[in-house]
């Protein structure tokens, strides 16, 4: 049970951090209290900036002697809710947002070493400047941090090829409830000692402890990128097409990402895009192979144009025209609020059965509500795909976006029919808490209940996210 923090506890929490990094007033307060989607607007008592990792541990020292709750936050792009408070307003948040530093890149050993609050953008850069590669990459990596990356164990554009958050982890430092820490800053690729306790704190979203730094895999920066923007005629011609791409490519694949037609047409009509491609198709895929033996793109493309795999085809010619062809998956999700309400799903099925799920999925939603519109893209590669749903024109979006629970049922059985998952890249948090009983077993749920309890016992971390109560 967490507690009301008296004025008291909030003074000594405040000192920790001096008065200017302990932010009270609801103005200074209000861009940590709402989240991206404006799902979300929490309340809280203080807003909580250590600058270091030594104040963090004082901060849960504190937080765990009174019984007082914290939410950790990093760049607070989640799309779950995890990082804003509940509305009892008892909450802390704790904002890595100071803990910046790049630590330190060894090129040699293809690591670098970073804070927690260092956006994903500066540790991109910072590899490049070494002349490698971090490959995490999402559109919000202006914003998110490497915290809460992977506290989220976020995925991307470049899974298929690099893996997701966790598998470009090496080591953390982890600060505990109780405020011990935990140095876990491994440089190891190999290490067989007993419980891998790094993989604990990757995706927990900050219930099981506090990130505050992080050993990250680098690569060889790829020298060379063949992009192209591909007319498919179903998803099942796409699902054909990653095949073949993988199969001529010699394993250079480093995206495959399916967009319907309604993707161009929003992104042409309220973003300004330009369409890659004359023809107008049902489908397209975009696909990125690194370093590829040279035009192996344009044999790929060849074969896939004689088989029926893809209709048509457009090459980057230069730098600028791959980044244009980016533009366009990146700007998806906002080329989506122009058009009215849409209720999301980030699903993963096993990668053979996207065609069918979207099928059913599509066939559901429809007798469920008639006139909907279909705007699911994404990691056709990694089986997760957006599937949003935007309203039916001329509806209201209040009264379409009541429905979102009700619709979330009709997709998730689907999901759930094909062995998918609910949350393929953005996690559980407050979003999707109350449906764990649904997709977790008991036996799984008691092991993460029980972690919860020897971690954090008095359930101060992040209490009514993740976990069912
Ligand atoms: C435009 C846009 C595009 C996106 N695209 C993708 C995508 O392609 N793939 C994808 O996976 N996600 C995507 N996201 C979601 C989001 O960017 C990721 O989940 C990201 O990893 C969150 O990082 P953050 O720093 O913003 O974390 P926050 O939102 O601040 O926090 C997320 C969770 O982690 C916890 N947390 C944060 N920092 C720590 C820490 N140091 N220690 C412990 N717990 C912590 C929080 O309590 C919360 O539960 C997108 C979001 C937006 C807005």
């Amino acid at each position: 049970m967490t507690i009301k923090p008296s004025a008291e506890t909030l003074a000594r929490f405040a000192a920790v951090v001096g008065e200017k990094n302990a932010i009270r007033d609801p103005a200074g307060m209000a861009g940590y209290l709402r989240e991206w989607r404006d799902i979300y607007v929490g309340k809280s008592p203080l807003v909580l900036r250590p600058s270091t990792t030594e104040e963090v541990s004082r901060i849960l020292k504190i937080a765990h002697e009174t019984r007082t709750a914290i939410v950790p936050q990093a760049g607070n792009t989640g799309l779950a809710g995890g990082q804003i408070p509940h509305e009892s307003g008892h909450e802390i948040v704790l904002s890595l947002e100071r803990m910046t530093k790049i630590v330190g890149v060894a090129p040699d050993e293809n690591t670098l070493t970073a804070e927690a609050g260092a956006t994903l953008k500066a540790v991109q850069e910072a590899a490049a400047a070494a002349d490698r590669l971090f490959p995490l990459s999402l559109a919000s990596e202006g914003s998110c941090r490497i915290g809460g990356n992977l506290s989220t164990n976020a995925g991307g554009v470049q899974v298929l090829m690099y893996g997701n958050a966790r598998d470009l982890c090496l080591g953390l430092e982890v600060v505990l409830a109780d405020g011990r820490v935990w140095d876990g800053l491994s440089h190891l690729r190999k290490d067989n000692t007993g419980y891998d306790l790094r993989n604990m704190f990757i995706g927990a979203e900050g219930t099981l402890g506090i990130i505050t730094r992080a050993v990250l895999k680098l690569y060889p920066k790829p020298q060379s990128h063949e992009t192209a923007f591909i007319a498919v005629p179903s998803p099942a011609a796409a699902l054909s097409l990653l095949s073949l791409a993988r199969e001529l490519s010699g394993n250079r694949l480093s995206a495959f990402e399916l967009l319907p037609e309604l993707a161009l047409g929003f992104t042409e009509k309220h973003m300004g895009v330009r369409r890659p491609l004359t023809q107008v198709s049902p489908w397209y895929v975009l696909a990125e192979l690194s370093d590829p033996v040279s035009e192996a793109i344009v044999r790929i493309l060849e074969e896939a144009l004689v088989k029926g795999f893809a209709t048509d085809a457009a090459v980057a010619a230069s730098d600028t025209q791959r980044q244009d062809f980016w533009t366009i998956r990146e700007l998806l999700s906002e080329s989506q609020k122009f058009e009215g309400g849409s209720i999301k799903h980030d699903i993963s099925v096993p990668v053979a059965r996207v065609p069918q799920f979207l099928a059913e999925a599509n066939a559901a939603v429809e007798r469920f509500l008639p006139g909907c519109r279909f705007m699911s893209f994404g990691h056709l590669g990694d089986g997760n795909i957006h599937y949003n749903v935007s309203q039916p024109l001329g509806m209201d979006k209040g009264a379409f976006l009541d429905m979102w629970e009700a619709m979330n049922d009709v997709v998730f059985e689907v999901v759930l029919k094909h062995g998918g998952s609910i949350s393929a890249e953005h996690g559980i948090g407050r979003l999707k808490r109350h449906r764990m009983r649904q997709i977790k077993s008991a036996v799984a749920l008691d092991m993460m209940h029980g972690l919860k309890r020897l971690l954090d016992p008095h359930n101060i971390l992040n209490p009514g996210k993740v976990l069912p109560d």
